[in-house]
């Protein structure tokens, strides 16, 4: 056995190495179904191509006395591959989905930006999160691709990153409602508005009902909701009468 040849197997174990290395840092399964070598596959992203669902009335979400809170639209219900995409991007530092999220709230306000009021001067306000990872700043990608939607549709709009969330009581002057176990305080004035929230996932609806106590408390109205994806009503099927 001659040194070229060692060597050369050493080179090929250290590029096998770099490999895995590479796969262990690199996404390189879909996030919806596990499929290897594909960050997501067609059939899982195609699972975020349904119409846009509007989910502010469906059971026990945003209503009060039957009549729903505000209207809340969703790209897809979070079931079946929706659900294990977005866990993957919210809770497994899976960054290189921004691009998608991105693109799916961008379609979605552009559907959404129909059943508007106006067409300027909106505030989009996106709602952080308790889980996202350090540095990452996924409610800000929502919201800047519910601005490009919104665009798309002729509606005028900003993102004003201007929510707190936390436990307790916030020291930060501003306007603050509770909801179960969270703080939500609007820093600094939310501007005049009318807002749009922005949220990954709603499941109870608590955090976007504060979200919306805590700007209106501010002097802004709230004219609705965009989420990635709503959690389907307990004892529904996501895909019978809510859309
Ligand atoms: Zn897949």
């Amino acid at each position: 056995m001659t040194a070229p040849t060692l060597l050369g197997r050493a080179s090929a174990a250290v590029a096998a190495a770099a490999v895995d290395l590479v796969r262990a840092v690199v996404p390189v399964e879909c996030a919806g179904c596990g499929r290897v070598d594909i960050p997501l596959c067609a059939e899982c992203a195609a699972a975020f191509d349904d119409p846009v669902v509007e989910v502010g009335d469906a059971p026990g979400r945003l209503d009060v006395e039957g009549e729903a809170l505000m209207p809340v639209w969703a790209v897809a219900w979070l079931d079946g591959p929706v659900h294990e995409t977005v866990a993957a991007w919210k809770d497994a530092g899976r960054r290189d989905l921004d691009r998608w999220a991105r693109a799916w709230m961008r379609r979605l306000a552009h559907e959404a930006a129909d059943a508007l009021p106006l067409r300027s001067g909106l505030v989009v306000v996106p709602i952080p999160s308790r889980s996202r990872g350090r540095g990452a700043d996924l409610p800000g990608v929502l919201a800047h691709g519910a601005v490009e939607g919104l665009a798309d549709a002729g509606v005028e709009a900003a993102v004003r990153a201007c929510l707190r969330i936390g436990r307790g009581e916030s020291r930060t002057a501003g306007q603050r409602a509770r909801t179960r176990g969270a703080t939500v305080t609007a820093v600094g004035g939310v501007g005049p508005g009318p807002a749009i929230l922005i949220d990954d996932v709603v499941t109870s609806g608590a955090t976007l009902r504060a979200a919306r106590e805590a700007c209106e408390q501010s002097g802004t109205p709230v004219l609705g909701a965009m989420v990635l994806a709503a959690a389907p009503p307990l004892g529904s099927r996501a895909d019978v009468g809510l859309q």
